[in-house]
């Protein structure tokens, strides 16, 4: 089964359970300055479960475009090193708005993933967790779905925290919050992994693919959880994920979609084909993020969100010139996309051009300073050195426009440490030269314009410092 008819059976499926199939909201946030990119399929109906907004439906279905690298969920690291995650991807979700609760998700989850005219996975490969003292969702899982004891795991709080759980959701420290269930694949004993809560859980063998979240609490600023009068359910599974799953792989990286991009990669790259190299699997993965957030409004800058593409495209870039291509070719990669993905997403069709411009405009900024700063960076680390100072590492972002993750990534391939406390007292000391030139800056500009103007630094440093800030605050 191909990516684009799961993607659509899935739609089809909660439409004959009666939910209104409703579009893909933008990956930047409309009217919400607390999320960096749209990171989940709830985005767009946080306000209809805090009760501030009414729709003409209680039960709703999307394929949500989702951007996790930076913010609260930040998968960028993850990218090329796990089998199971992107920046860019595709949650499948299903919502009830006050109507159904715990018994009709479960049951609607389950017949969609194993009855023979939906999905039809064997259920013996599935397992479930459900938050430990959920009690309602165990005995529904078990008793009613017959999902023997040894396929369910609870999974209680973590980190010494009451509510701390891979099983406990909470849109913030206060409001709604509540259990979830999640639904694990089972790869097979051939990879390495243990089911959700041993020791090995971190593995890609059990790979989870469907979180379904009962927002059923309001928690209230004392930390008290009340009952919800009308509890809602939130749900979220990986199109790539269960994409992997029904095509008999192992990794998304090996389904329909990504076999056409990497092979894209590979081609533009000038290397051959194999789906195991990591930095084709990394720039597959960045030219959907970067395309997708450009067809959304998002340009390179120095600015928070721009800069988190910015330094996305450069990571693409950096791992092209890695595979040996020195010249452009990340932007060759956007009509190989259109292709795979442009019938389900028309704004990359119609954006097309404007999405090869901008990356092309950004892969000529960074080819100026690429190879001299590759060049620094490996004198810095001439004899066998086992770290990378911070001075290089603050230059290479100041001058050459290496962000500090781009030189991590460089570093960890090589098994190299960058002295984080050396950089960051770097980024410490520009920040005071700019807060003194900013007093400079403030005093006559108040004195000259009468009015309070705050200063914005334009370095590249000082963009990284509040990006570093925001990666901080979580
Ligand atoms: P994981 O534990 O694997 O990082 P998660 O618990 O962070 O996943 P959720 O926040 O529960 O993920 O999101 C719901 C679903 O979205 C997941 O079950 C998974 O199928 C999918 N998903 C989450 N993050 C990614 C990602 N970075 N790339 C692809 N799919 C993802
Ligand atoms: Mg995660
Ligand atoms: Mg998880
Ligand atoms: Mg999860």
């Amino acid at each position: 089964m191909r990516t684009s008819e799961i993607r659509q059976k899935f739609l089809d499926f909660f439409a004959s359970k009666g939910h209104q199939v409703v579009a893909s909201s933008s990956l930047v946030p409309v009217g919400d300055q607390t999320l960096l990119f749209t990171n989940a399929g709830m985005n767009q109906f946080k306000d209809v479960f805090l009760g501030f907004d009414k729709r003409p439906y209680s039960r709703a279905t999307t394929s949500q475009k989702c951007v996790r690298a930076g913010g609260k969920h930040n998968d960028l690291e993850n990218v090329g090193y796990t089998a199971r995650h992107h920046t860019f991807f595709e949650m499948l979700g299903n919502f009830s708005f006050g109507d159904y609760f715990k018994q009709d998700a479960i049951r609607y989850a389950w017949e969609f993933l194993t009855a023979p005219q939906w999905l039809g996975l064997p259920k013996e490969k599935l397992m479930v967790t459900v938050y430990a003292s959920d009690d309602e969702a165990y005995d529904i899982w078990h008793k009613e779905i017959g999902i023997p004891a040894d396929k369910i795991v609870r999974i209680g709080d973590n980190k010494g925290a009451p509510y701390a759980s891979d099983n406990f959701w909470q849109m913030g420290d206060t409001g709604p919050c509540g259990p979830c269930t999640e639904i694990f694949y089972d790869h097979g004993d051939h990879i390495w992994g243990g089911p959700p809560g041993s020791a090995e859980e971190d593995g890609d063998r059990f790979i989870e693919i469907w979180n379904n979240v009962f927002m059923q609490f309001n928690r209230d600023e004392t930390g008290t959880l009340h009952p919800l009068p009308k509890p809602s359910v939130d749900t979220g599974m990986g199109l790539e994920r269960i994409s992997a799953v029904m095509q008999h792989v192992h990794a998304n990286y090996e389904i329909d979609l990504f076999v056409d991009l990497l092979k894209a990669a590979a081609r533009e790259t000038g290397v051959p084909y194999n789906q195991e190299t990591p930095s084709l699997k990394v720039i597959a993965d960045h030219i959907r993020a970067c395309s997708f957030l450009i067809a959304d409004g998002v340009l390179p800058s120095p600015d928070t969100r721009g800069y988190v593409l910015r330094r996305i495209i450069r990571r693409a870039i950096r791992h092209g010139y890695k595979l040996g291509q020195k010249g452009l070719f990340f932007h060759k990669l956007v009509p190989d996309l259109v292709l795979a993905m442009g019938d389900a997403y028309p704004e990359l069709k119609s954006g097309q051009d404007r999405i090869v411009a901008v990356l092309k405009a950004e892969e000529e900024l960074f080819a100026r300073t690429l190879d001299n700063g590759m060049a620094l960076l490996e004198g810095a680390l001439e004899g066998g050195k086992q770290q990378l100072d911070g001075k290089t590492a603050f230059k290479l972002n100041d001058t050459f426009g290496f962000p500090i993750d781009l030189t991590a990534d460089i570093c960890r391939e090589r098994g190299i440490e960058i002295d984080m406390a050396g950089y960051e007292a770097e980024l410490e000391a520009q920040r005071e030269r700019s807060r003194n030139s900013s007093q400079f800056t403030m005093n006559t500009q108040v004195a000259y314009e009468g009015a309070d103007t705050q200063f914005q630094g334009y370095s590249e440093s000082s963009v990284e410092a509040r990006v570093l800030a925001l990666y901080h605050e979580g």
